[in-house]
């Protein structure tokens, strides 16, 4: 069933999109928790990590190839950043379209608080 995802990637509703090609998009997370918080999606409508499969792992690697050119133009390269990936209900996941956050712009502190 399409998401939310598939129908910004589709352009059906607005986003601000930063970069698209034939296998990702990329575009600005509606509530962002850093100045720069850009989400990195498959068109492929993938809904979790648990569902890749063996072809899909050239679009896995170009995902990270995007990061890095998104990074760069929006500057983050040098200061560094976050790439994160929740799967499923304990992960906190929202959206049931594959995706990749990428954060930065400030400093992020560390990744997980200690229960
Ligand atoms: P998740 O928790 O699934 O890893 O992250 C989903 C992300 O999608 C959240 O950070 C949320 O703010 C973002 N999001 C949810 N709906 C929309 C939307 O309609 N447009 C955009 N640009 N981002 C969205």
């Amino acid at each position: 069933m399409t998401t939310i995802f598939g129908k910004i990637i589709a352009k059906e509703i607005p986003a601000d999109i930063v970069y698209q090609d034939d296998l990702v998009t990329a575009f600005k997370d509606i509530s962002p928790i850093a100045p720069v918080h850009i989400l990195i999606v498959p068109n492929k409508e993938i809904p979790t990590v648990n569902d890749v499969v063996p072809d899909d792992e050239h679009m896995l690697g170009h995902m990270f190839l995007v990061a890095k050119i998104v990074a760069d133009e929006q500057g983050i390269a040098r200061s560094g950043y976050r790439l994160l990936v929740n799967c499923g209900d304990d992960a906190g996941q929202e959206v049931y379209h594959l995706h990749m956050h990428l954060v930065g712009g400030r400093k992020l502190g560390p990744m997980l608080r200690r229960e």
